[in-house]
């Protein structure tokens, strides 16, 4: 799988691909996380990316060429051009396993006030959104994307029991739900002040491995359904 991501602030992804997991995949050739400087793609001495809006309005727009340029640069065959704004379709657990079918997702992140409609008309195959709110760019979004999909990969989060044991049973999903149960550590009892305990639920002490599966089922919540 090889992720590659558009943007204009190519830094904010040095930590997130250098630390844990995603750092680890890379090590072991599971995954790529490439990232373009738009500016490298633009015309001229001043590297422009944004040019005000025709027709008037508030603040500046990512122009068509340049992106253009990235994606065609970059594309290959099995790939998925998905560009993030807030109107698009929203980002689930289910579109994540979709993504983790295809060899190649490019990731266009926008910034200013959007980008020109002629990326997602003729760049872009969809358009994402990570949820209904506005955020200052696309690259928030990709981490996002990136962390949910890398998750679904073999070897990524270590042994793939992990993965099993949180995949829904439930009758034509399985393979796309998850399911997120409560989690406890030690210590069994934690009196952070006077009067008050926090409990860790007895079940999950008892030893009893058919009750702690059938408690993890009743508390577990259906990611993705
Ligand atoms: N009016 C603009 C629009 O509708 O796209 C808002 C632009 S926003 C300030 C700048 C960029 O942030 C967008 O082009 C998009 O790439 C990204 N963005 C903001 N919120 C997002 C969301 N909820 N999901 C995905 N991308 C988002």
């Amino acid at each position: 799988m090889e992720f590659n991501i558009i943007t204009i602030f190519p830094d904010f992804f040095d930590s997130f691909k250098k630390e844990s997991l995603l750092k680890r995949a890379q090590e072991k050739k599971l995954l790529s996380i490439n990232v373009y400087n738009l500016r490298d793609f633009s015309d001229g001495k001043h590297k422009v990316v944004d040019e005000k809006p025709f027709g008037g309005g508030l603040g500046m727009v990512m122009k068509v060429e340049p992106v253009y340029k990235a994606v065609k640069a970059i594309k290959k065959k099995k790939t998925r051009v998905i560009l993030f704004t807030p109107r698009g379709k929203k980002f689930t657990q289910k579109i994540a396993s979709e993504y983790a079918k295809y060899d190649q997702l490019i990731f266009i992140c926008g910034r200013y006030e959007g980008v020109d409609e002629r990326i997602a008309k003729y760049v872009a195959d969809e358009e994402l959104s990570i949820g209904d709110y506005v955020l200052m760019g696309g690259e928030v979004p990709a981490m996002a994307v990136i962390e949910t999909v890398s998750r679904l990969i073999p070897g990524v989060i270590g042994k793939q029991e992990f993965l099993k044991e949180r995949i829904s049973k439930i009758k034509g999903r399985g393979g796309n739900a998850f399911v997120e149960y409560p989690q406890y550590t030690r210590p069994e009892v934690f009196n952070p002040k006077k009067g008050s305990s926090w409990k860790v639920p007895k079940v999950l002490m008892s030893g009893d491995h058919k009750a702690i599966a059938e408690w993890k089922k009743k508390r577990g919540k259906v990611i993705g359904k």
